[in-house]
């Protein structure tokens, strides 16, 4: 067994065996390294990819570094979300205050850059130092005449879900704006979809071809006018449970709009989102183009993955994702290429989300929250993995194992999402999983017996 550290035993569980609830939703034990991004990581996840708008991180520039150059959501139009403003505080600013630079900042970009909003993110210094970036932000919006919204993100305050529903609070003060453009009965928002690789491109086509108008997606490709009505749609349809159910929730309350969960990875889940959309409207045109759309779309899809599951059939993966909707929905993507899932876990998993993981895994499946990289590589060793799906900080881990990997984070440069994106995601593990670059890992030469 790989060695877990006591304050964490809960947090791991052997699925079929270990009969306790698994414990999540808590702040990283101290030591264990954990793979979790901080509170302002989460708040950009969740706003960067609104392209009309200015994103300014308060803070020193390493809090900047992580740029959308790594990263994949796509803009149809403006690209403003590319550009990764820091107001680069130094020490004069932590020891005297950073609000005169950061007014000068704001200043400066709106007046250069004219963008329909402003984000200014409070990073840790900020949480220190106590600049009021609320004050700043105010007095520049009246100013400009533009909505300026301070993301309270400072990193040591919480999890990386904070950080989501930090941004959240952030969205919600947009919604309302435009009570006046015409909105169908027929209408949905799509909520945590960020157009990664162009997916909210796939995923809407898909809500056209059914008869239903997206009024926003919250937040792949989107733009300030478009959250602005947000607020005037019949459905909201949450994808990334963990970073938009909060938004839900509120706009549940205040709006009256009801909300589903749903994924679009994978056969089953991507056909299940549509079909509930369907439903929903119980409108029988509506249920017809769906009915169409997804046997259209299997026709196509389905002969494609019979090459590859022939190669994949009785391999084994490891899934480490941010979000357990994903961790989900790859666990039955898998089975379909053939591949059993060994071990998964998440870092923003609920208690809820667990649950349902442990009914659809098979019995000796390792479950785990929050990991940290020697528990990933321990148990992705012990358990014989021969794929591992995760984001950047999962892809040396891979690598140095000598095993296959798929991006499945935000820095991904293909398509996985819809009936599309399942064939490339099945065309991606199997050139990585049959690749016979591994043979040659050091890792592997020494578990033959060799040496490397
Ligand atoms: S933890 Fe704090 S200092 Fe580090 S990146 Fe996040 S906000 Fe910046």
């Amino acid at each position: 067994m790989a060695e877990i550290l006591e304050a964490r035993k809960k947090q791991v569980l052997v699925n079929g065996s270990d009969d306790y609830a698994l414990e999540c939703e808590k702040v990283s034990t101290a030591g264990s390294v954990s793979q979790r991004a901080c509170v302002f990581c989460g708040s950009r996840v969740v706003l960067y990819p609104i392209a009309d708008a200015v994103h300014l991180i308060h803070g020193p520039i390493g809090c900047a570094a992580y740029t959308w150059e790594l990263r994949g959501s796509l803009s149809s139009g403006p690209e403003l979300h590319r550009l990764s403003f820091s107001t680069d505080l130094r020490e004069n600013e932590v020891i005297y205050g950073g609000e005169k630079k950061l007014y000068a900042a704001l200043t400066e970009l709106i007046t250069a850059y004219r963008p329909s909003a402003a984000f200014v993110y409070g990073t840790c210094i900020i949480g220190l130092i106590g600049d009021d970036i609320d004050a700043v932000a105010a007095r520049v919006e009246k100013e400009q005449g533009i909505p300026v919204i301070a993301v309270h993100s400072e990193g040591f305050k919480g999890t990386k879900k904070d950080g989501y529903r930090a941004a959240c609070d952030a969205l919600a003060r947009l919604l309302g704006g435009d009570n006046d453009s015409a909105v169908s009965p027929r209408s949905i928002n799509i909520l945590g979809e960020f157009n990664l690789a162009g997916e909210t491109w796939i995923i809407k086509d898909y809500y056209r071809r059914m008869g239903v108008e997206v009024v926003s997606c919250i937040t792949g490709d989107a733009r300030i006018g478009d959250i602005a009505r947000a607020h005037r749609a019949a459905l909201n349809v949450v994808q990334c449970s963990g970073s938009t159910t909060y938004l839900a929730k509120m706009m549940q309350e205040k709006y009256g709009i009801p909300y589903i969960r749903v994924s679009y990875f994978g056969i089953e889940d991507m056909s299940r989102a549509l079909y509930d959309v369907a439903e929903f409207f119980d409108d029988d045109a509506i249920r017809e183009n769906t009915s169409a759309l997804v046997r259209e779309e299997l026709e196509k899809l389905l002969p494609g993955l019979l090459d590859y599951k022939k190669d994949l059939m009785g391999r084994k993966a490891a899934v480490y994702v941010g979000g357990s909707f994903k961790a989900w929905s790859m666990v039955k993507a898998l089975r379909h290429l053939g591949m059993e899932t060994v071990v998964v876990g998440s870092q923003t998993g609920s208690p809820e989300d667990y649950e349902y993981l442990k009914e659809i895994c098979a019995p000796g499946t390792v479950i785990l929250d929050d990991a940290n990289p020697l528990e990933l590589s321990g148990f992705v060793l012990e358990k014989g993995a021969d794929l591992l799906i995760g984001g950047v900080k999962e892809r040396p881990i891979a690598y140095k194992m000598g095993i296959g990997f798929c991006d499945h984070n935000h820095e991904r440069k293909e398509a996985l999402a819809g009936f599309e994106g399942m064939l490339n995601f099945a065309r991606e593990v199997h050139c990585s999983v049959t690749s016979p670059v591994w043979k040659y890992a050091p890792a592997r030469i020494r578990a033959a017996g060799g040496k490397p």
